[in-house]
């Protein structure tokens, strides 16, 4: 493939399906995520995965690293299948995987997809025959497979050689240099060894996975512009907190603002104790915030200054923002489009007014001196001033009113 302005390149990626999920070409960029669970435990990894799902993942990865995990994973698709869960399942292999998918045929047939990384499958010659056996077994399942390779487990053997051949050279290139084109080698090589072995070209997902910024872009741009694969992008160990979700951000969105990415996953540490769906969120918002795809209103506020006297008009928006959260599963169901509505909630005069008038349905609360009223309007107008104790209850009502009159109803 020529080099190509790469806005366009999402277009012409080859679609691969995984269950009802088409990931590439005119697809929407999928979200997923993958548990952290024990996959053996099928009770809490059941839980996670429909947690995962409820929230937006549409993708959901398990890693399947022995016997009792492979044994497991038919069983956690029954119960999911039970409760009306129908999100494929993705199966993480590494080391053992040719073993596990051989002697767990269940396992083989209930996960949408197999994610290989091709630094982990074997050493030596042994390598070559546990990557065919995979690649067999996923022929035999009609499965797409990712091949994932990945910075920290980048195939060793392939990066002693290019070192070597790269030591040979004139003008040698730097290490980070070789090994953006030792990952990139990985990834092309063994979607070429997989076609070979039989795996239709259309049912090959690629991915190389790396913890710093800068790398992560210039390695995608590099991948991007050598095959029409879709391509699984997300920066690997991106951290915990605002920094996991502020170098994922960095990195995605100059790749996906260039069309690279059919399908992200945020590899957020979560806190001790935090909610695993935190990072199907911050990929929602991602591609919310660009315009990719809606999924949920979004609440426009100002960030409060001097003019605002108390935190009520944060707590407002705080209150709208899980309100609307809240509402999504039903209204998801009920109405068409609103995913797109946008609701403002805005601290005083000076710009509240105005931000509320580009919003769907926005509040502009009275700032310090002035006059205790909160004028809303509704698609630009002014429609009508709330007043007294129960602003907050009388405008998160206003806004279920206006998702039942302004998006139709899509089920009787
Ligand atoms: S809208 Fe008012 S309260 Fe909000 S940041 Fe601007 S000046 Fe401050």
């Amino acid at each position: 493939m020529s080099h190509r302005t790469a806005f366009a390149r999402r277009h012409e990626t080859v679609p691969v399906q995984v269950g009802q999920i088409t990931i590439g070409g005119d697809a929407p960029v999928v979200v997923q995520s993958m548990t952290n669970t024990d996959t053996a435990d099928i009770g809490q990894t059941v839980t996670q995965v429909a947690a995962l799902a409820a929230a937006g993942s549409e993708l959901v990865r398990v890693t399947v690293n022995n016997e009792a995990a492979a044994r497991a994973v038919p069983r956690i698709r029954e119960r999911l299948n039970a409760m009306g869960c129908d999100v494929p399942l993705v199966g993480d292999f590494h080391f053992n995987g040719h073993k596990l998918l051989g002697r767990q045929p269940g396992c083989a047939a209930a996960l949408g997809k197999y994610r290989i990384n091709p630094g982990n499958v074997g050493r030596g010659e042994k390598r070559d025959d546990q990557f065919a056996r995979m690649i067999e077994i996923a022929c035999e399942h009609d499965k797409p497979v990712r091949i994932g390779v990945n910075w920290g487990s980048l195939d060793q053997e392939l990066l002693a050689r290019r070192l070597d051949d790269n030591a040979r050279l004139g003008s040698p290139k730097s290490l980070p240099e070789v090994t953006h084109d030792a990952l990139i080698e990985s990834a092309l090589g063994s979607a070429r060894r997989a076609e070979e072995l039989g795996l239709p070209h259309d049912r090959i997902i690629l991915s190389c996975k790396m913890s710093g910024v800068q790398d992560l872009i210039a390695v995608y741009r590099d991948l991007a512009s050598r095959c029409d694969h879709p391509l699984h992008l997300g920066l690997t160990e991106a951290g915990m907190g605002s920094k996991g979700i502020v170098a994922s951000t960095a990195a995605l969105s100059i790749l996906l603002q260039e069309g690279i990415g059919d399908t992200i996953r945020i590899s957020l540490t979560p806190e001790p104790g935090g909610d695993r769906t935190q990072e199907v969120i911050v990929a929602q918002q991602i591609l919310q915030t660009m315009g990719l795809r809606s999924f949920t209103p979004m609440v426009v506020a100002c960030p409060g200054c001097g003019r605002t006297t108390s935190s009520y008009f944060q707590q407002l928006a705080d209150d709208i923002q899980r309100h609307l959260r809240e509402r999504m599963p039903e209204w998801r169901r009920r109405y068409q489009g609103v995913e797109t509505m946008t609701v403002a909630v805005m601290g005083c005069v000076v710009n509240g007014p105005g931000e509320s008038k580009h919003a769907n349905i926005g509040i502009s609360l009275p700032g310090t001196g002035e006059q205790a009223v909160a004028p809303v309007y509704i698609d630009g107008e002014k429609s009508l001033t709330l007043r007294g104790e129960h602003i907050a209850e009388d405008f998160q009502r206003l806004v279920d009113e206006y998702v039942d009159t302004h998006y139709g109803s899509k089920i009787a």
